[in-house]
């Protein structure tokens, strides 16, 4: 008999581990105290009757899945849909996006990944030790304003201020070097997108 699991939570988390362990032979049950799966992920069920055949009327946030999310990616072409494909046929690249009113294009990469700014470059080369004892204290846009003034131009400076919104869902005056250092080495190095063909829900979570 296999043996019971309950997972309290049907967010990305509680339906990766229930995912896996299912995979492994586990009883599994899923408690979600919202009306649908997803957690901050989730699509917004429509309210009133706009569309009748459109259930979602919207997300909780902007949706994105960057090319170095591996482990995701690996998730997703292990979840099989109704047309025999994955829901990891349900991803398209895209190739901008835009945050406020900065593009970051990954068409033409903006500004040229090749020549990053050596304050960026010191952050990424720096120990480890400095990154837990000084980088994790110091906010991303303290040290690039302090470090790129001066050297670089305003629309590179603004692009780094801006970096942090839309690879991370936070302010620069919030994040620390040592989180955005590595997102961004992330970035840069493997650059790239996609977005779901439908709303989460329909796309990601109902399979
Ligand atoms: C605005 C916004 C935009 C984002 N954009 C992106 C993006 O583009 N790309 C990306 O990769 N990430 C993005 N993220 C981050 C990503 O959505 C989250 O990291 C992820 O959804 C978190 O999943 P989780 O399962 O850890 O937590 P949650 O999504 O918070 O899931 C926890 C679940 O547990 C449930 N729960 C809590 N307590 C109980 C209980 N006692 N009993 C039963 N259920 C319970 C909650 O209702 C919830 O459904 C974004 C986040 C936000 C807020």
């Amino acid at each position: 008999m296999s043996k019971k699991v309950a997972i309290f939570g049907g967010g990305i988390a509680g339906l990766t581990a229930a995912h896996e362990l299912v995979e492994k032979g586990f009883d599994i049950t899923v408690y979600e105290k919202n009306e649908i799966l997803g957690g901050k992920a989730r699509s917004f069920l429509l309210n009133g009757n706009l569309n009748p055949t459109m259930q979602y009327a919207g997300e909780h946030g902007f949706r994105f899945f960057l090319h170095w999310y591996e482990n995701f990616h690996d998730t997703l072409k292990r979840i099989p849909t109704k047309d025999n494909k994955t829901v990891y046929d349900n991803l398209v690249d895209v190739g901008e996006i835009q945050v406020d009113d900065f593009t970051f294009s990954f068409i033409e990469s903006h500004p040229n990944p090749t020549k990053p700014p050596i304050a960026w470059l010191k952050a990424m080369l720096s120990s480890q030790k400095r990154h837990e004892e000084e980088f994790e204290q110091t906010t991303w846009d303290s040290y690039i304003t302090s470090n790129l003034r001066g050297t670089e131009s305003k629309e590179m400076i603004r692009f780094f201020q801006n970096t942090p919104k839309a690879t991370a869902s936070v302010h620069s005056t919030e994040a620390s070097v040592k989180a955005l250092a590595h997102t961004l080495n992330r970035f840069f190095t493997n650059n790239g997108l996609g977005i779901l063909n439908a709303p989460t829900n329909d796309a990601l979570f109902d399979h």
